[in-house]
This record gives structure tokens, sequence and C-alpha cells, in this order.
């Protein structure tokens, strides 16, 4: 009898297991019980090959008859631009009563290998027919055992115990086949295994037993079956991961914090006082909870989420001047150097005389007001100014500190940290969340994380899960929304000629442009890297032209100089420029010396020019969705009316053209970052949210489980403040700790 912790080794033997590990990094009986089938092929639907017609989708089991190689293996580029005879596999396979042929264009080496003759295989596809003969194209097929293809239909219907034949994720060295009788024998000897959900919550949502569940969805009877084992084995990817997290906020109320309580006649008060616009009612609002929480004796952990332009960056700068007022300082990191360094512009000035202690400028405090100063602390930051900020924050002389990724060095310590703000926190891992927090001696600081990219209800409650969210809804009175249209560059080219035009209209009425390209140019690479999948198997019938790059910076920037844009101010931004350089042209920018700013997407994230209405983005499909709504997210930030262009080459009906359609009819970021994440796997969307771990989410799928997960979330809560250690769930604990894994520290310990 084994159990879901023991190795695999057990069961199954040293060879079998060796294997499973090298090829799925699976180690133990559970890691192979919860490597889930893909699909699930029904044996009565498998289709006779004497009765195929053409157009239909089928399944068939049949034998390799003759396998024969045509063509001329490409040789240089000749052929690969499709001159020469094009290499092919041709297969013909029988079940007995009719013949089929089956064709490959691309891996026709190792197609070849897999389907020798005598091979018996399952294979799926789409009938075609070719001269007359009925034919699949790039079938799917999962190979049988030889021992199997001795004898083709008596001998496999018994191999089959079940109605549906379970297909694994499998690979060239392990196959489907291999890999379910593997699971089969450690299934037999699976001992009884506890379940992890309490009984009367199983039986309030009607969920089955676990050990049935893992049982069935790997050898189901039918359907019904299935649908049972899923809607359990999702459950518990759910519910495990909230216990985890509401476990992760329970620890975190229970860590001490410095109360920074509001002060009446404080700086935060003057700097109200100074405002030169009325806070929304959101701003308000969602400043009241912060400045409560930041009151408490136990740590906020919040997130701000809000549209671009909603108006983030005072919030977090009046909770900063509250902790500053109660005695304490505050951090505010961001992403970047064009970010931090226009952070720290905009915020000294909002704050004028308020951010001049001990300067010649305090005299212009009013009566009664008090001052404190701000420090600026970047990767480019000079020796002097360098060494006068560290020096200013620990004698804690400056109240607040911005800066990049070298707030986390060393040297920078705080005299007393009370409050860290990230911004645009989906740049930063918890890793850089956790370090700069770390730098509050004794007691932990507050925390208010802030997103522009706004996030699914279900992505928060997951990726999130251990903060508190807040919501910035509206967008500051007077903004005009954004017109966005999509400009086909192919179709209609008189459009982009009008786009230019418009451009140049704008800049004579005395406004400013952003035009965006994917690439710095001059190079091999790009911003972002490239996004092929790095597979060498061309894509069946993919045509063989070649693409031309994506449009680069370096290029565009004097095409438009000298050419539809000329007479115009234009100047270059991307990554490569150095931080002064950056600096120097963002500050032109910023002061109108610039007309238009041909850039990478370095303008990306939270850069804020109100004077900038007109954003052009070059071979727009190359951007994902909401990366396009925070480019445009740039413009229309002041009194006058945003235009957005989307310039693309991409053909109506295409998807990637769907996409820019859909983003130039919705200003709605959450309705696009669920299409986003519906184009997207899951696993990409934690990963880059959580910096590159690998998902333990196998069945849940974040937009369509959101109900699920929202239920899940529900009794996470009350369980976990009734047995924090989960000392009467032993099973769920256990659980817990084989679902995050080697994450277990930095997930529960650093709370
Ligand atoms: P984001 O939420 O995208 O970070 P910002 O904080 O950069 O937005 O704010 C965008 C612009 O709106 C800034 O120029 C800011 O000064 C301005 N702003 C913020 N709040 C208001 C308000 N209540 N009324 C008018 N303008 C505002
Ligand atoms: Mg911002």
């Amino acid at each position: 009898m084994t159990t879901l912790r023991d190795p695999l080794v057990e069961p199954l033997g040293k060879k079998a297991s060796d294997t499973l590990e090298k090829v799925f990094g699976l180690r133990t009986v559970g890691d192979l019980l919860r490597h889930y089938p893909r699909r699930y092929y029904t044996r009565g639907e498998l289709t006779p090959l004497d009765s195929l017609s053409e157009g239909d989708h089928v399944t068939v089991l049949a034998r390799v008859a003759m396998s024969t190689v045509l063509g001329e293996a490409p040789r240089g580029s000749r052929y690969q631009q499709g001159r020469g005879p094009r290499q092919r596999l041709e297969v013909i396979v029988t079940d007995g009563t009719g013949k089929l042929q089956l064709t490959f264009f691309a891996g026709v080496g190792f197609h070849a290998r897999q389907l020798q003759q005598g091979a018996l295989a399952l294979f799926a596809g789409t009938v075609s027919s070719f001269r007359g003969r009925r034919q699949l194209v790039h079938p799917e097929y999962e190979l049988l055992p030889a021992a199997a293809a001795e004898s083709l239909t008596s001998e496999i219907a018994e191999e089959f115990a079940t109605e549906l034949i379970p297909v694994y994720p499998a690979s060239a060295k392990l196959t489907s086949w291999t890999i379910s009788k593997y699971v089969g024998a450690v299934l037999d000897s699976l001992g009884p295994t506890k379940d992890t959900l309490p009984d009367e919550m199983r039986q309030r949502y009607h969920l089955w037993p676990r050990e049935l569940a893992i049982r069935a969805i790997h050898r189901p009877q039918d359907r019904e079956d299935l649908r049972h084992a899923r809607k359990r084995l999702k459950w518990d990817e759910a519910f495990t991961m909230q216990v985890a997290l509401a476990q992760r906020r329970h620890a975190a109320a229970a860590m001490p914090a410095v109360p920074r309580p509001a002060a009446d006649d404080g700086i935060a008060a003057a700097f109200d006082r100074r405002l030169p616009f009325t806070l929304t009612a959101g701003q308000q609002e969602v400043g009241e909870v912060i400045a409560h929480d930041l009151a408490c004796a136990y740590p906020m952990n919040r997130l701000l989420q809000g549209e671009v332009g909603s108006g983030k960056t005072v919030v977090a700068v009046r909770a900063m001047l509250q902790v500053v007022d109660s005695g304490g300082q505050a951090a505010l990191l961001a992403p970047t150097e064009v970010l931090a360094q226009q952070h720290y512009r905009s915020i000294t000035a909002l704050l004028g005389p308020l951010a001049t202690a001990g300067q010649l400028a305090e005299g212009q405090l009013a009566p009664g007001e008090r001052a404190t100063r701000v420090a600026l602390l970047t990767g480019s930051t000079g020796v002097r100014a360098r060494r006068s900020a560290l020096s200013d924050v620990f004698t804690g002389d400056a109240g607040i500190l911005i800066g990049t990724h070298a707030l986390l060095e060393d040297q920078v310590q705080f005299a007393d940290l009370g409050l860290v703000v990230i911004d645009e926190q989906h740049r930063f891992g918890v890793e850089q969340r956790d370090a700069l927090r770390e730098k509050a001696q004794g007691s932990r600081p507050h925390v208010l994380v802030m997103t522009a990219t706004p996030i699914p209800r279900t992505v928060a409650m997951t990726v999130f899960g251990d903060l508190e969210i807040s919501t910035l809804s509206e967008l500051p009175a007077g903004r005009s929304p954004i017109a966005t249209h999509v400009v086909p560059a192919v179709e209609r080219p008189h459009y982009l000629d009008r786009a230019w035009q418009r451009v140049s209209e704008e800049v004579e009425s005395g406004r400013q442009a952003y035009v965006v390209c994917p690439r710095i140019g001059d190079d091999a690479g790009g911003e972002d890297g490239d996004d092929s999948d790095g597979s060498d198997v061309p894509e069946p019938g993919a045509e063989e032209e070649t693409k031309r790059p994506p449009l680069a910076v370096l290029d565009v920037a004097p095409e438009l100089a000298e050419g539809p844009l000329s007479g115009l101010r234009v100047a270059i931004m991307h990554g490569r420029l150095t931080p002064d350089e950056k600096d120097r042209v963002m500050t032109a920018f910023a002061a109108g010396e610039v007309d238009v700013l041909v850039s990478t997407t370095v303008i990306e994230v939270g850069v804020d020019v109100p004077n900038a209405t007109v954003m052009v983005i070059m071979d727009a499909e190359r951007f994902g969705v909401s990366q396009l709504h925070q480019l445009r997210g740039r413009v229309g930030r002041g009194r006058n009316p945003g235009l957005c262009l989307l310039v693309t080459e991409a053909e109506p009906g295409t998807p990637a053209r769907e996409r820019l359609d859909a983003v130039a009819e919705t200003g709605d970021g959450f309705q696009l970052s669920r299409l986003d994440l519906q184009q997207r796997r899951e696993g990409d969307v934690l990963g880059s949210a959580q910096a590159g771990r690998r998902s333990s989410l196998k069945l849940l799928r974040l937009l369509e489980d959101e109900d699920l997960i929202a239920e899940a979330r529900q009794e996470a809560g009350p369980l976990v403040a009734l047995d924090p250690e989960l000392e009467f769930h032993p099973a769920l604990k256990e659980a817990i700790d084989d679902f995050l894994g080697d994450r277990r520290a930095e997930f529960l310990d650093k709370a």
C-alpha cells in the first residue's frame, strides 16, 4: 500500500520512476496522480475506416501498412523559400475494413521513426481528400504498445478496461500509453487516502470524496464520472490555495506594526489645502480606508488598483504624508528610472514648499505649516547626491524616499520606515516587496501596492489573495475618453497618411504626440525579446515567406522627421539610452520642448505628460491587449481629448485584428484584462505576477471557475480563523505543503 507522498520508486521500480522524474519532474505518487489526462477518447467514437466522410473529425484505431518519405530534404535557403520540391511523409494505415492515407509535411524524420510499418495507434484529425483518396493531414496520434499490435481489435478491446481512454501529456520518450500503465499500477497500490475537505463542506457543495475523484479522473466509467471528478479536484486546488492565502493573511495580521495615525494639522492637511484639484469621490473614499489602516497596530497590506490616469499617485502621497506626520518615513518604489524621476518631479512640485525642510524655500510655508524632505535614489544618482540622500534617509530628515531597485540595496537604511509604496506592482515580484519591507527595523511597515493593470476578480483573489483590495474606478472630472481607432496600413494606406496629418495638426495647436514601436532597432533583438516559441518544426502548411521584422524606433524616427513630420521636433526614447539621457528626453518632452516622442514601450507605465494628446502605435498587433490599454493611457491625461491610433497590417477577421478591434471598442480596462486572460494560459498570468514561478494549478481556470474560487475563499477564511495551524485538519495541512512545495518558506513564513 502506498500513500500520495511515497516516492514513485515503490510502486513502479527504479527505471520507471527515473524516467518519470527526468521527463516530467514527477517524484511522488501524488505527483503522478496529478499528471491528469489531457483528453479522453471514447471507444464508441472510434470510426471504422470504411465509413469516413470528408470534413468529419474522426478518431480511428489503425495499423501502419506502409510509410514512405517523398521529395528531397531541404538543403539551404533556396528550398526553404518554397521553390524546391517539398519533403513529405505519406503513411498508409489500415484497420482491416479500409485504408487511409496520412500526410506529414513537417517533422518528417520524427514521424517516420514513430510510424513504422506494423505500428498501431489512435489517429485523430479531419478527413480531407487528395487526388480522390481520403487522408488526414498532420493527424494527432497516440502510439499503442507493440504487444497490442499483434492482434488488432480483440486484444485491444480487453486492454481498455474503461469506456473512456485517457490520453496523457506525453513525449517521444514516454508515450501516453506507458504513462497510463504507470498510473494504473500506482492506483492499484494506492492505500486509503484521507479527505482534505471537511465532510460537512463536501456535502454542502455536493463534492465527491477525494480518493474516488482521483481514481475517476484517471479511470472514468463515463462522462458523468469525469464531471464529478474534475469538480472535486478543482475544489482541492482552489481550496488549498485559498487556505494557504488565508494563513498568510492571518499571520500578517498577527504581526505588530507601529500605528501611524493622521494628525489634525500636519503636512498631509497642508498638502490637501494646496492641491490644485478636488479629489474624486473614489480618491477620498480609498484615502479614508488607508488612513484607517495606517492607524492600526497591525500592518496594512493593500492593493490599490485603478484605471490608467485615475490618480493613484495622489492617494499614495497622502498616505505617505500621514506616516511622515506621525514621525515615520515612507518609501516609494517605481519599476523604471523614467517613472521614479517623474514621480520625484511631480511629487516635489505638488508639495512645493512642504518638501523644502531646512532649505531657503521653507520660508514660503504658511504660518504653522511644517515641511519634510523628499529624496531620490536610482541607479544613476551621482555619488554626491547619493551620499546626501542616504544620509537624509538615515537621519530621518527625508520623510519620503523615491527610487528604483536601488532602494533595495543594503546601504539604504531608514531612521523609521513606516510605509512602503510599490508602484506598478506587476513589474515586481513578492521578493522585492519583502526586501523593502525588511528595512523597517523591529516591526513591520505598512504596505501599499498599486497597479494600473486591472486584475480580474479571480486573479486578484489568487495571485494577490493575501492583500486587501481597493479600486479607483472613476477618472478625475473633465477627462474626455480616449478615442481609439484601428488604422489598417495595408487595405487603407491613405489612412496612415491621415494619421500623420492628425499628429501635425495636434502639434500645431500646441499639443504633443507619442509614436510607439515594438523594437529599438540597429540590433538583432528587441526591447521585449522576440516571441518565437523556439520550435524548429514549422506549422503544418505554414507559408515560408519571410516576415518583415517589427518596426524600430531608430528607423521610424528619422523617416518621420524627414517625411510626414518634417519641421516638427522629434526625439527618441528607448531602453538603451543611459539614465541621464532618458531623464533629459523626458524632461524636455514634459517641458514641451519636444513635439513628438518616438519610443519603445519604456513609456508604457506611469508616464504622465498631460499635454500629450495623440499616440500612434506602430505594428500594434505585436502588443498585448492590456499593454495597448496601458500605452494609450499616456494620452488624454489633461483637459484635451486623447486619440490613439493602432496601426496594423493584420488582416480583418484574423485573431490579431480582432484583439485590436476590441481595444478600440472598449475603454474598460477590466473587460480588456479578462480578454487578455482568456488568450493566455493561467500559468503565464500567475507566473509573471509572481515573478516566474511554476503554477500549481492544473485543472482550475481563473475565468471559468470564478464562482468556485470565490466560494473556496469564503470557506477558507473562517476555517483558518478557527484553526490557524490546521491542527484539526491534518490532511489539508499535508495537501497545502505539497501544493506549495519548495515555495512554502517564502510563501508563509515571510508573511
Ligand atoms: P495613475 O493612477 O495612472 O498613476 P496619476 O496618479 O499619474 O494616475 O494621475 C494622473 C493625472 O491626474 C496626474 O497628472 C494627476 O496630477 C492628475 N489628477 C489626480 N487626481 C486628480 C483629480 N482628483 N482631479 C484632477 N486631476 C487629478
Ligand atoms: Mg501611476
